[in-house]
């Protein structure tokens, strides 16, 4: 088994713990280390497949079809690892499989408890993640001294006696406020929240303070001071202007090689040479694109996390920045897409926002502006086609109206049945054919391809003549040819769909290409605006 790295958070949720793993690892990984990641949620959900955005941000989707929480991307982001099902386990799903257990009358008479059951089921996952692997990342979600929280903390402590110094090592994500009206930063909460995980056993050794600003000398001392951690080891992690400088922060800070020694691991000197290009890419870049989000879920920009890298990765792509305008898909004007560069219409579920995503999806078709519409978006550029160039006035998505007389959007046979809500979607990596003479080869410029899916309704084949006939063609297809992957409009300069999420398997050192294509459509479209 691997070394283990466990990561804790402390004082306020939402300050970066996931970002703090996901640099962790990039850096582990560059030293040339297999390394991979697993995420704990102290929920009670089996996944967050069934949460709101709302609750819980964006639900991502790994390579296998696990709907998972979106630390996941940061850490697909930032390092080279194909994460699975195993890589985020919440404790609805430990409960589930304890309870299940049980009733089989696996236990054999015994007492079912938090411990041992519940913690060695913990341990166990940990155990599964860390074979063969030189360092594992262990994220435990929330913030020390929430209840929920206990059982996963006590089982660290306990894997961590078991594999013994030098094979573990407890890093704990902190917020260090600035007051204001004293003109300082705080180190008070740091030192409560290091003082409850010190009371249920765990003693880290390394402090991440995330802060507004650089934390001082002095500021250093007094945190190794109170929670008994090396002032070396106490890491000023200041807001950033991006989070992909978050690497290059923790080598300057010496993480690299605290980290190294903390494992017993040989220093090797890390190769950030990739992060130092992306950011000098960010920063460097003068010319901007604005892009429309047409969305229901715009309040909160975690609903859309992988989704708005994705368009930053392809502003790196073409060394521009990508400036997001956020229209609410459920009531705006079309005034407010007016001078745009590219429309957005990402994905969705439930029918709050569709007739605004079909109004700007027929804006960008009519004003031959680029528009790039994903998932539930593609799905309501067929429905837009199909009502207003084929004329079939109540076409819609059987989604929203199960009685159209037009199911352009249809549920396929072996989704009908479905009774349960969780996990039962197309989830994950399928393979796509894409045909070529189309524009979605010259993105791809392969023949197979591989994206992840989260949707439960198809574009259904018998409109495919009647839409190809009009100029609306597949363009990539399931390998058997039934279903439509991606959908794009012939006589217009960029106006594609894709059934799939692109936005999962876009890294800043590896855009996706459609994502990449769609912003060097829409600098070329600005740019001839521009020249009138
Ligand atoms: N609601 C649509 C479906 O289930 C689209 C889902 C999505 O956009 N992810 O097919």
């Amino acid at each position: 088994m691997g070394k283990i790295i466990f990561v804790t958070g402390g004082v306020l949720s939402s300050i970066g713990k996931g970002v703090t793993s996901a640099s962790i690892a990039s850096i582990l990984e560059s030293m040339g280390y297999k390394i991979t990641l697993q995420k704990f949620d102290p929920y009670l959900n089996v996944d967050p497949g069934t949460m709101s955005p709302y609750q819980h941000g964006e639900v991502y989707v790994t390579e296998d079809g696990a709907e998972t929480d979106l630390d996941l991307g940061h850490y697909e982001r930032f390092t080279n690892v194909v994460l699975t099902r195993d890589n985020n386990v919440t404790a609805g799903r430990i409960y589930f499989d304890i309870v299940r257990k049980e009733r089989k009358g696996e236990y054999l008479g015994a007492t079912v408890q938090v411990i041992p059951h519940v913690t060695n089921e913990i341990k166990n996952w940990i155990k599964k993640v860390a074979k063969g692997v030189d360092v594992a990342i262990v994220e435990i979600g929330g913030t020390v001294g929430d209840i929920e929280g206990l059982p996963f903390l006590e089982a660290v402590r306990q894997l961590a006696m078991e594999v013994g110094k030098p094979n573990y090592a407890f890093v704990h994500v902190t917020y260090v406020p600035y007051v204001k009206a004293a003109g300082e930063l705080k180190t008070k909460p740091t030192q409560h929240s290091v003082k409850e995980l010190r009371a249920i056993g765990i003693q880290p050794d390394v402090i991440v303070a995330r802060s507004e600003f650089e934390l001082p000398e002095s500021i250093k001392k007094k945190i190794a001071l109170f929670t008994n951690v090396r002032e070396d080891a106490v890491i000023s992690a200041p807001d950033l202007e991006y989070i992909y400088e978050v690497p290059l922060k923790f080598q300057e800070e010496g993480l690299d090689k605290l980290i190294t020694d903390l494992l017993g691991l040989e220093y090797r000197k890390p190769d950030l040479s990739k992060w130092e290009d992306i950011v000098d890419t960010l920063r460097g870049a003068k010319e901007e694109v604005e892009i429309a989000i047409v969305g229901k879920y715009i309040e909160l920009k975690d609903a859309y996390k992988s989704l708005i890298e994705a368009l930053t990765h392809g502003g790196i792509a073409n060394k521009v920045k990508v400036k997001l305008r956020w229209v609410n898909a459920e009531n705006y004007d079309l005034k407010e897409l007016e001078g745009v560069d590219g429309i957005l219409v990402p994905g969705g579920f439930g029918e709050r926002g569709v007739e605004g995503k079909i109004k700007a999806l027929q804006y960008g078709r009519e004003n031959n502006i680029p528009t790039f519409g994903i998932c539930l978006g593609m799905q309501m550029m067929a429905v837009e086609f199909a009502r207003n160039v084929l004329g079939l006035r109540d076409a819609h998505s059987t989604e929203f109206d199960p009685n159209t007389s037009h199911p352009v959007i249809d549920i396929l046979p072996e989704q009908k049945n479905i009774e349960q809500l969780g996990g039962t979607m197309r989830l994950g990596a399928y393979p796509c054919i894409i045909l070529e003479g189309t524009k979605a080869f010259d993105i791809y410029k392969k023949r197979e391809i591989y994206e992840r899916h989260r949707h439960r309704y198809e574009f259904n084949p018998a409109y495919r003549e009647m839409f190809e006939n009009a100029g609306m063609v597949v363009s990539g297809q399931s390998p058997d040819g039934r279903l439509a992957e991606i959908i794009e409009l012939k006589n217009h300069r960029w106006y594609i769909g894709c059934q799939f999420h692109p936005e999962f398997k876009s890294k800043p050192f590896q855009p996706s290409p459609i994502f990449a294509d769609f912003i060097r459509e829409a600098l070329a479209y600005k740019r001839e605006k521009r020249s009138g």
